[in-house]
């Protein structure tokens, strides 16, 4: 080991930089942050810590980096190369920070205590306790919608997890190898190897996009059986696919869509899921509504966003979140409305933007920024007193002018430190990768409004995605999983 750096060679550190606090300081107040998605994390990466007890709660003891999670649902990329620890990025901060390895089931705003429950798979049981909080900050996203359609929980995948994908991975290749199992009846194959797709927003086009990809690339190499009924449907209750998209940009989508053989089914609502078949509702050419089973093998719903139950509970005890639908409403400093110690990031916030990384991203920067000027300012004040103190009992003209001017100067800089402005978004536009080494972005930044797709902007992707990458370790890491994939083809054993 190099003295006093940590550093054991090839990167590996070994020192935990901050020293371990045992008990909080009661000097400062407990800052809780919950989550460790995008907006919690982007929050805690520029973070002072050394201004409060801070106490991260999540179910994850990691970042997922998810606008690679559709490539891991095909063995593209592993999904340990998208993951960051929090551990990893936590132990650099100045002054450490408790993280909680559990879920937060309830949060009293009127005692100011959230409720967290451990579920242990070495002690096999589970542990509810509470944790206490002077400022909150939620950052805990959004479940699955299934908007109540019976059977989506039971029997559909969904994509928003790293063990979603794995499930997904693994009944890809149970649909292929059962359908190439002896005896199979043709109507069985055929079903087992139609992959259905709920959802045309952008985790439905991206992963049907990957699966074709993975057909066309491998799985109909090693598995030439199962060519002839492979294919992917992509079902849509709305006119088109990616409705955030500009009109060209759908159209291209589409287009590509047909040329790869995904058949895209817009207008096109299910309504019921069983086992072997979703029931989905269209109209047919003369105007009437018809009901048709769509038997399928795999079956991954991606309808979007809805409440997670900690956030309706939370919502319920604020009067002034009565009217909020979607999500807890914020103010512009993203401060939960009705509160004056809580606030808000990412998809389980409503401040006017769409749920995406992109949005939280920044909403945790912006929070990061405004607890430091915050943290700076009542150091200010501490200064202040102090120095008033000093003024008072200075024993000559002299002195006392020293703790005036330095007062003044304090003074000056408090005021620019409480002058921060509200958060404003900056939308640097929008990329989905659309299967065949195509993506189609919408960029405003770029060329003033520019919408591109096809190859060149499928590398303007790549290279986008990886720069976007948490760390370096997973950007070489997610390099490798490519080349590994391009040299030698998609690992197929489940
Ligand atoms: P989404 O809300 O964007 O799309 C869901 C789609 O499902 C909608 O078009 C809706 O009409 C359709 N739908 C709902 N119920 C249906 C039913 N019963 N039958 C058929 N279709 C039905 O959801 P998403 O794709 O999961 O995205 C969620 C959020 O995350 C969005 O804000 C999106 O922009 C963001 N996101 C962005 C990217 C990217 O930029 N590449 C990738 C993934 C997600």
């Amino acid at each position: 080991a190099i003295a006093g750096t940590g550093f054991v060679g090839y990167g590996i550190y070994s020192n935990r930089n901050p020293p371990e606090q045992v008990d909080p300081d009661p000097n400062k107040k407990t800052l809780v942050v919950l989550g460790t998605g995008w907006g919690s994390v982007s929050l805690l990466k520029k973070l002072d810590t050394e201004n409060y007890n801070v106490v991260v709660i999540s179910p994850r003891n990691y970042f997922l980096f998810t606008p690679l999670l559709p490539s891991c649902t095909t063995g593209l990329i592993e999904h340990r190369s998208i993951m960051e620890p929090v551990r990893n990025f936590l132990r650099h901060k100045k002054a450490a920070v408790k993280f909680y390895e559990a879920e937060a089931t309830k949060i009293d705003y009127e005692r100011r205590v959230i409720y967290v429950n451990d579920e242990s798979e070495i002690k096999g049981e589970s542990h509810t306790t509470e944790v206490p909080f002077d400022m909150l900050v939620v950052g805990v996203g959004a479940e699955n919608a299934t908007f109540g359609i019976p059977g989506v929980r039971e029997h559909s995948c969904f994509l928003k997890e790293v063990n979603d994908a794995q499930r997904i991975r693994q009944r890809i290749m149970d649909c292929c190898e059962t359908a190439t199992f002896k005896d199979q009846s043709p109507d069985e194959v055929k079903r087992l190897l139609h992959m259905v797709v709920v959802g045309g927003g952008p985790t439905g086009v991206e992963f049907a996009g990957e699966l074709q990809d993975f057909f066309e690339n491998d799985l109909k190499k090693w598995i030439p059986d199962i060519k002839d009924n492979f294919k992917v449907t992509l079902v849509e209750a709305l006119p088109s696919v990616l409705p955030m998209f500009s009109k060209q940009l759908i159209d291209y989508t589409e287009k590509t869509f047909k040329e790869e053989t995904i058949e895209v089914r817009t207008k096109t609502t299910v309504k019921n899921v069983t086992d072997k078949y979703i029931e989905a509702e269209f109209t047919d050419a003369s105007g009437q509504k018809q009901l048709e089973k769509i038997p399928y093998g795999l079956l991954v719903w991606a309808t979007g966003n809805a409440l997670r139950p900690v956030v309706k509970d939370l919502m319920a005890q604020i009067p002034a979140q009565k009217d909020s639908r979607r999500g807890l409403a914020v103010n512009e400093y993203l401060v939960v409305k009705g509160t004056e110690n809580v606030w808000a990031v990412g998809d389980c916030a409503v401040a006017g933007y769409a749920p995406t990384g992109q949005v939280a991203a920044q909403e945790g920067a912006f929070l990061a920024r405004l607890f430091n000027q915050m943290g700076k300012t009542e150091s200010i004040d501490l200064e202040l007193k102090n120095l008033s103190a000093v003024q008072e009992t200075a024993p000559n003209k002299e002195k006392r002018d020293e703790a005036f001017a330095r007062i003044k100067d304090l003074q000056r800089r408090r005021r620019r430190a409480n002058s921060m402005g509200p958060f404003e978004y900056s939308h640097q536009g929008s990329l989905a990768y659309i299967g065949s080494e195509k993506a189609v972005a919408d960029i405003s930044w770029l060329t003033g409004n520019l919408a591109s797709g096809g190859t060149l902007t499928y590398f303007f992707w790549l290279s986008a995605y990886l720069s976007m990458c948490f760390s370096t370790r997973n950007r070489i890491l997610v390099i490798m999983d490519w080349t590994k994939a391009k040299v030698f083809g998609r690992d197929v054993s489940r």
